[in-house]
């Protein structure tokens, strides 16, 4: 992963020595040496993940912190706070500024890389949904910004694998008042909660009896269910060869005994936004999936989506011995429509006509906007008589029923149809299209309003 870092801290030899660090596992390192150079190269240099240290003259970490929090352009960038260790408030006070995580100096170097690492991953997802929520909205797809506050506050459902009683009690504590926790003693009762709870984040203690802990983690690694599930785990201090092996399992993030419980509410925050935006991320590949096929201003498949499936459609009745029936649906003189009232009115009788074909067809048949005022709507197991007895239902019920778009008189449209079938022949797309444009030129030729059919 290569990320840059930006390193803040009055004094050289730190910088020097988290740069030294950060630098031989592949970081990229940029250093300032007060708040206000911290708050400028922030901004100029868009890094991916701020360490900052707290007691620094004129300006000091929070001010720092609460400064970059606030401004729109470098609010989603990650800050840890570089603190003293015999000084928990500072940590409070980096919550209350803003911070995502902490550090405690002499930094050690299993508790740098994990904290930089975990909080830049969180920061990719982020700016991927940040992009694609920019693009969604360049298209007219999503009208809400991204919206960072309401990422920050959300409430998740945690289930705390914890036996000791007390332990459980004290960390239940922490986290209720904004989120819902549930707790198992045992391995096997946690098990059977996290397959079927939809829990947004598992705490898992490692001192559960021998290597009890571990190898539940491990389950919930391996188990379908729970893979996406993030862990956090609780190792008691000291305990690195339990640690190794967690990280080594796949664990999320760790905390060590006793619980500071900043800390405890910073690292449960980072991964329930993680767990969130990697969740969005996923919808948004079902929306995207669903973008390529659709058009969107009536909600139809588009004529990509059509022309990929239709030699199917073709296949799948020439094996079944079944017809299979297509229509093409032209507005008449649709161009005046604009021309009179308007693009936006032509696009809410664009958008009332797909309902109507919608409503007047079977599920199976498939209706798409195959271009500007011309819809296609391919019909399995139907031949060309029951073809033209719909396509002649649907024209009727156009011509019967004016179009309600906000003109001040409802507008009286009519439409033309060409139809054909193709009958346990060796049609291809192209031929059934070209056929059907046939017969829709002669309705239009012989005056519109009227449905021709194409026996082959
Ligand atoms: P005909 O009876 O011969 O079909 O005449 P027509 O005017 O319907 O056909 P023509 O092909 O001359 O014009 C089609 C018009 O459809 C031209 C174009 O401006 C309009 N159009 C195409 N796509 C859209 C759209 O998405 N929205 C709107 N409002 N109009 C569109
Ligand atoms: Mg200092
Ligand atoms: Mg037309």
């Amino acid at each position: 992963m290569t990320a840059r870092v930006l390193v803040v801290d009055d004094i050289p030899a730190n910088t020097k020595l988290l740069e030294a660090k950060l630098s031989a596992e592949y970081f990229d390192v940029i250093t300032a040496h007060n708040g206000q150079a911290a708050i400028e190269l922030a901004c100029k240099e868009q890094p991916d993940i701020i360490l900052l240290d707290v007691m620094m003259p004129i300006m000091d970490g929070f001010e720092v912190c609460k400064t970059l929090k606030s401004r729109e352009d470098v609010q989603h960038i990650p800050v840890v706070m570089v603190t003293a260790l015999d000084q928990p408030a500072d940590r409070v006070r980096g919550l209350e500024a803003g911070a995502d995580d902490f550090l405690t100096k002499p930094v050690n170097d299993l508790a740098l890389f994990s904290r930089v690492r975990s909080l830049v991953r969180l920061k990719m997802m982020t700016d991927e949904l940040r992009m694609r929520q920019a693009t969604g909205r360049d298209m007219g797809l999503l009208s809400a910004p991204y919206d960072h506050a309401a990422d920050e506050n959300g409430s998740a459902r945690i289930l705390i694998v914890e036996e000791r009683e007390e332990a459980a009690r004290r960390m239940r504590e922490v986290l209720e008042p904004q989120h819902r926790v549930k707790v198992e003693a045992d391995r096997n009762d946690a098990i059977v909660s996290a397959r079927g709870g939809d829990f947004d984040l598992i705490i898992v203690s490692l001192a559960m009896a021998g290597q009890e802990g571990l190898r539940l983690c491990s389950q919930l690694r391996s188990t379908p269910e729970t893979r996406g599930v993030p862990i956090l785990v609780i190792v008691d201090d000291g305990d690195n060869p339990a640690l190794a092996r967690a990280l080594d399992i796949g664990v999320n993030d760790y905390l060590m005994r006793p619980i500071d419980r900043n800390e405890l509410v910073a690292r449960v925050k980072t991964q329930f936004k993680k767990k969130r935006y990697s969740d969005k991320l996923k919808q948004n590949l079902e929306l995207s999936v669903e973008m390529a096929v659709t058009d969107q201003l009536t909600g139809l498949y588009n004529r990509r989506y059509m022309s990929g499936h239709l030699g199917n459609l073709l296949q799948d009745s020439v094996d079944r011995d079944k017809p299979l029936s297509f229509l093409i649906i032209d507005i008449d003189y649709f161009k005046s429509i604009n021309d009179t009232f308007g693009h936006d009115i032509g696009d809410e009788v664009l958008r009332q006509f797909g309902k109507r074909i919608v409503s007047n067809v079977r599920g199976i048949d498939l209706v798409c906007r195959y271009g500007g005022e011309e819809f296609v709507v391919v019909m399995p197991d139907t031949d060309l008589t029951f073809a033209y007895t719909v396509a002649e239902r649907v024209r009727q019920q156009v011509a019967d029923v004016p179009f309600e778009v906000g003109t001040d008189d409802p507008l009286k449209i009519t439409i033309s149809i060409g139809v054909t079938v193709s009958e346990g022949s060796s049609d291809t797309p192209g031929d059934l299209l070209r056929r059907a444009d046939q017969a829709l030129y002669r309705a239009k030729r012989e005056g519109r309003n009227r449905v021709v059919a194409d026996a082959a």
